[in-house]
């Protein structure tokens, strides 16, 4: 049968435990993080590189159908030209002429229409190659966060197994009615169930400490719970 004295330094020692289970958790945490982002980083580079491919792809698409626009106003340009040679009348000569201007200057519009497309073109083509040469230092990355978090996870594994080996054998020295108020805490408030008291403030809550109960908190002879969220507590060292 374990005093209460005996209770208190289970309790701080199990408070030592789950402490350590915290930091192994956050460990793990911040590499799962790390690999999250490294995948969403080659996530949106494929995405900008598919939507360059695509903005290529309408381009071209535009830039053939602009010739094909400029081979038909060739023709007709060719058409009127052979018109105006055999115009019987003056009329009919200043009509064919006024509409080859016309044309003219649709071909100069379409001509200058396309130049601006091969300039995009081209910029394009740029930012692809800029994105691609990107992407494998990306993946890179990723691969080697993914490596890093699976070392992490089976060294935290093999930690938190250690450390939870622990707490069972510490819980059990627990006396019975300690452990059932220890395995609710548990239950409530997961690693957080035992808490520091510091400057007669409860780290769980934030409460206030009457000095009382900071005074028995300094003599540690008795498991103590704060009075507003039942956590085990004790005093910082
Ligand atoms: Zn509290």
């Amino acid at each position: 049968m374990s005093s209460e004295s005996d209770d208190v330094a289970i309790l701080a020692n199990l408070a030592k435990l789950h402490r350590e289970l915290k930091r192994l958790q956050a460990k793990e945490r911040d590499h799962v993080q790390a690999y999250e982002s490294a995948k969403t980083q080659v996530k949106r580079a494929r995405e900008e590189l598919a939507a360059l491919g695509k903005a290529k792809e309408d381009d071209t698409l535009k830039s053939r159908e602009i010739e094909r626009e400029l081979a038909r106003v060739g023709q007709e340009f060719a058409k009127l030209n052979t018109a105006s040679e055999s115009a019987r009348t003056q009329a009919l000569l200043v009509a064919a002429t006024r509409e080859m201007e016309t044309k003219k200057e649709q071909r100069n519009k379409l001509e200058s229409d396309g130049l601006g497309i091969l300039d995009h073109l081209d910029a394009l083509n740029a930012q692809i190659q800029r994105a691609q040469a990107k992407l494998p230092e990306l993946a890179a990355q990723e691969e080697l966060s993914k490596q890093r978090l699976e070392q992490c996870r089976a060294e935290v594994g093999a930690a938190r197994e250690r450390v939870e080996t622990e707490r069972q054998r510490e819980r059990e020295r627990l006396a019975i009615e300690t452990k059932v108020a220890y395995d609710g805490l548990v239950d409530d408030f997961g690693d957080d169930g035992l808490i520091i008291a510091s400057d007669g403030v409860c780290n769980g809550c934030d409460t206030m400490i009457s000095a009382t109960i900071g005074a028995l908190l300094k003599r540690l002879t008795k498991p103590i719970r704060c009075p507003n969220c039942r956590r085990f507590i004790y005093a910082a060292q």
